[in-house]
């Protein structure tokens, strides 16, 4: 067996008394861990779950996702995490249409998790706060000790994890054993992970960074991953402190989040090694703050669809090259094409193709999908807009969906976000392109201010025409008091060209 069940029972051999996974109060060895693993496996057999069959998880971050993730992957079954921010009809469309035998819930969606066994009949269990409502805790000490030798191989499917669903509805990207090892190894390999690591897990495990970029290489590599089941700055400040955690791991929405908090410049961040941000692009600003405190905020650029790690620019260079993501992981091979799936050159525009033992086989029950984000050949298609400079760094511009013409010129809306961030009196920002008679479009930015007196359109129009090229700056601002995000951080413009349609005022 050496799919991804098996290592829990690895890291056990190796240091059986080390904190495996840190949560509240409590503490699980690995050897504690790897023992609840073997019942939660034992038990979901018992309830008929073998090869290929779907486990589903609900839920805020929890030991409980960890050991059901492990559990399903000993027997060869398919775990599917949820994002817990559905709708109770969300919830049964997606149990449903992974086909789960068993779907693992918190008593947060215990609603949910009803709608969708009234639906399709799916087998509930709920993680609970209360011991007399804790039905998994009570299915893992019920279970057998017995070891399972399913012989699971490297290329069978271990995870359906959902896209964000920024540009559409959510798909099922099925990765496999082979898949989440090998990303989890080019992790390894290139962050240059210690195996006395105490990694904060703050991002939803839900989505792709949280489990792939961080519980399994820092399990592999035998270090603590301490889970926060919601995010507080001031809460996070004091974890990071009380555990000397010496891996951040998040999403630039939380890093910015960090700063915010009157004691963060008190704040005792000797422990910490590294920041390390992925997801969507961090303002320059947000990276400064970080550098200055004299912590090294290292980025990486991925999607679920690829394991997600793709690209990743070491702490090293953090300094050196501020706002790239960086080269390819070690087994990653990335490529920036043109229309016509020409290499660009430096400083040219175009889309990011990315290969690798790390990318999916493909969508769940999604074979259209599939197919256009292969186009017949074995390079994923991000979707993604990106320049390579001369050392071979990779910057990303954009998605392509983001992208507007304005006077027949390409505008990059995250290159204007960069430089509104960089604003004293914009906390946060998005720029859209909206119809316009004459230009047929033009950018409108959406403002949070950073002060309680907003500052004037006329100043932030003023701001970006000293910085930027006319046709990129945005002919109309509105200001708001906070911006659509997921729980990624990730922006949701189509939600915004929703809502602010019409042109400028
Ligand atoms: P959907 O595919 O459902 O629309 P999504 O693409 O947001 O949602 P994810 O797979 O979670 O779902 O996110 C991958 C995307 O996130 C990338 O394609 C890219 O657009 C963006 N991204 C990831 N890392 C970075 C980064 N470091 N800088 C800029 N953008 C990033
Ligand atoms: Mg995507």
């Amino acid at each position: 067996n050496n799919g991804i069940g098996s290592w829990p029972r690895r890291c056990a051999r190796r240091n059986p008394g080390r904190a495996a996974i840190v949560h509240g109060d409590r503490t699980l060895t690995y050897r504690e861990f790897a023992a609840r693993v073997t019942r939660a496996a034992n038990g979901l057999r018992k309830l008929g779950v073998g090869r290929g069959d779907r486990v589903a998880y609900v839920g805020a971050n929890h030991p409980a996702f960890l050991e059901a993730f492990f559990a399903a992957g000993t027997l060869g079954a398919v775990f599917v995490p949820l994002n817990m921010r559905l709708a109770g009809r969300e919830i049964a469309a997606l149990a449903g249409d992974c086909g789960a035998a068993v779907l693992v819930h918190d008593t947060g969606r215990a609603a949910h998790a009803g709608e969708a066994s009234a639906a399709s009949g799916v087998r509930t269990l709920q993680v609970g706060t209360e011991p007399g409502e804790d039905e998994w805790n009570a299915f893992v000490d019920a279970g057998e000790d017995t070891a399972i030798d399913e012989d699971v191989s490297l290329d069978d499917p271990c995870l359906i994890m959902y896209t964000s669903g920024t540009t559409g509805m959510p798909k099922g990207a099925v990765l496999t054993h082979g898949n989440l090892t090998w990303n989890a190894m080019d992790v390894v390999v290139d962050v240059d992970l210690r195996s006395d690591e105490v990694s904060l897990v703050v991002a939803p495990l839900f989505h792709a960074a949280a489990l792939s970029m961080n519980c399994l290489p820092i399990m592999l590599k035998g270090g603590t991953v301490v889970l926060v089941d919601a995010f507080d700055p001031e809460r996070t400040l004091d974890i990071v402190q009380r555990y000397r955690i010496t891996h951040l791991h998040g999403v630039p929405t939380i890093f910015e989040a960090l700063t915010r908090p009157q004691r963060w410049p008190e704040t005792d961040l000797s422990s910490v090694r590294r920041a390390s941000s992925g997801g969507s692009a961090a303002p320059l600003t947000l990276i400064r703050t970080y550098l200055d405190r004299g912590i090294a905020f290292s980025q990486g650029y991925g999607m679920t669809e690829t394991g997600p790690g793709a690209l990743y620019l070491p702490p090293t260079r953090a300094a050196d090259k501020v706002g790239a993501v960086g080269r390819p992981h070690f087994f990653v091979d990335v490529r920036v094409v043109d229309a016509e799936g020409r290499d660009v050159g430096p400083g040219e525009v175009g889309e990011v193709l990315v290969q690798g033992p790390n990318v999916m086989s493909g969508y769940w029950n999604r074979p259209d999908a599939t197919e256009a984000s292969f186009a017949g050949g074995k390079w994923f298609r991000s979707g993604d807009l990106a320049t390579v400079d001369d050392d071979g760094d990779v910057s990303i511009v954009d998605r392509i969906k983001d992208m507007y013409i304005s006077g027949g010129e390409n505008v990059y809306p995250a290159e204007v976000e960069q430089i509104l961030h960089g604003h004293p009196a914009v906390r946060d920002c998005a720029v859209i392109g909206v119809p316009d008679p004459t230009w047929g479009e033009v950018g409108r930015a959406l403002i949070v201010p950073a002060t309680a007196e907003p500052p004037s359109a006329d100043d932030i129009i003023g701001y970006a025409t000293e910085r930027l090229a006319k046709f990129k700056v945005p002919k109309s601002v509105v200001f708001v008091s906070e911006l659509p995000r997921n729980p990624s951080g990730k922006l949701l413009k189509n939600r915004l060209r929703d809502r602010y349609p019409l042109s400028a005022t």
